[in-house]
């Protein structure tokens, strides 16, 4: 699986629609401080799932929302759309080439979408788990990242390399079950009660 490209609109500085081509061979974007190079793999991460303004070098959501300039109004709405080539069928979906997108609107509203089919922020977690590539993943490693993993606490450096050795999703799966197991738990508890009452 490789990224082909990337559709992005509204998002932080590219208010209108832009396609990057990432074809094979791609090893570095450059441009003049400020121009927007962070701000593309912040799309990118955004779209994995993202959910930290924080890590998006923002205060609050909306601020991956371009924000207007001296030229250009503010706009309502960021989406991003990533263009990955899954014909070597790393992604557990048949299809050869995927499309995840993300949208988000000032009123607080978001979306999700692969292969243009609405899915929810879990179904896109759920399919980049286990690739290396997903959101936690050390496919993208921003400013200050390093830094922030050597100073990290034991057991979020070790999330990292749980996710680098493809056991991140029996962790996920795992605390799923005790999460349904606690509220199988709590209907007995409800259960017995109502029994006892009746007796
Ligand atoms: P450097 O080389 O200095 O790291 P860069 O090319 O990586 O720079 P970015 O950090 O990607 O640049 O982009 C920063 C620019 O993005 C700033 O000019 C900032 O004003 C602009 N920007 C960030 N969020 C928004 C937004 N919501 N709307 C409009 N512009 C934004």
């Amino acid at each position: 699986m490789y990224l082909k490209g990337v559709e992005i609109q509204g998002f932080k500085t590219f208010v209108d629609r832009v396609r990057l081509e990432f074809g094979p061979g791609v090893t570095a974007i450059v441009g003049p401080n400020g121009s927007g190079k962070s701000n593309i793999a912040d799309a990118i991460l955004w779209v994995l799932g993202e959910q930290s303004a924080r890590t998006l070098r923002g205060a609050r959501m909306d601020d991956v929302i371009f924000a207007g300039s001296e030229k250009r109004r503010p706009v309502s709405m960021a989406e991003v759309t990533l263009h990955l080539d899954n014909s070597d069928g790393s992604l557990p979906l048949e299809f050869e080439e995927i499309a995840v997108t993300r949208r988000f609107f000032r009123s607080g509203e978001g979306e999700y979408y692969i292969n243009k089919v609405p899915c929810r922020l879990r179904d896109i977690q759920e399919l980049f788990l286990d690739t290396g590539s997903g959101r936690g993943s050390l496919a993208i490693v921003g400013q200050g990242r390093l830094e922030e993993i050597l100073s990290a606490r034991p057991e979020e450096r070790r999330a990292v390399l749980e996710e680098a050795a493809g056991i991140a999703r029996y962790r996920w799966r795992k605390k799923e079950a005790e999460q349904r197991l606690e509220g199988v738990e709590q209907d007995l508890l409800r259960l017995n009660d109502l029994i006892s009452e009746l007796k």
